[in-house]
């Protein structure tokens, strides 16, 4: 871990690992991720070096999301998702927006890459266009420390923990939290979430976007 130059040495050592999948239980994901990305380009026509453009991932990872010979760490996938300026639960889970009343108990608690190790994502309300938000439940295992690039511009992070004790990295300052503590600040700007506790701690957390 980077503890002096935070997000940038992490970014770019996370975006230039390449981890190729044999399937299991990331298999799945792999081949949405792999499908929503090529939906993507081809509704907006863009090709694989515009894609890298906008997005500051290399076009050789690109390709390699699109053929599920790998799939992207959560920090290339913010990369993604803001490039095409959607949102990131929109590569995990899809929300019957037509419906308000629903249930949901979609799924786990999900690793998204080998290399995010001590990290579980699950998208539990995923982002609905006509409200603008989606929320998240994630766990950070004991020594997690997980630095983010940038969101859009406009979004807006609001953390509840549910469980343990955790730290969140706002304007180069990490806030300590406990059980019930929220946090709510501008993630249009490098973050990050860190447990330095012995015990596990999970969080809720509610992304609000500017456009939908
Ligand atoms: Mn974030």
């Amino acid at each position: 871990m980077h503890h002096n130059a935070p997000w940038l040495d992490t970014t770019i050592v996370r975006y230039n690992a390449q981890v190729f999948l044999t399937g299991g239980s990331l298999g799945h994901l792999t081949k949405k991720i792999s499908s929503a990305l090529k939906t993507l380009r081809q509704e907006r026509g863009w090709s694989l070096e515009a894609t890298s453009l906008r997005t500051g991932v290399s076009k050789a990872m690109l390709g390699q999301i699109e053929r599920e010979e790998s799939s992207p760490t959560i920090a290339t996938l913010w990369k993604i998702s803001s490039g095409f300026n959607v949102s990131f639960s929109s590569f995990l889970e899809e929300l019957d927006t037509d419906n308000i009343d629903v249930r949901c108990s979609r799924s786990e608690l999900t690793q998204i890459h080998p290399l995010d190790d001590k990290i579980r994502v699950m998208p539990l309300f995923p982002y609905d266009k006509n409200l603008g938000f989606e929320l998240f439940v994630i766990e950070l295992l004991p020594g997690c420390e997980h630095l983010s690039p940038p969101h859009q511009e406009g979004v807006i992070e609001h953390i509840v923990v549910s469980q343990g004790e955790m730290e969140v990295l706002v304007n180069g300052c990490w806030q300590p939290l406990k059980k019930n503590d929220g946090l709510r600040f501008k993630a249009d700007k490098p973050h990050g979430y860190r447990n330095i506790s012995t015990k596990s701690a999970t969080f809720q957390d509610i992304l609000h976007y500017k456009e939908h």
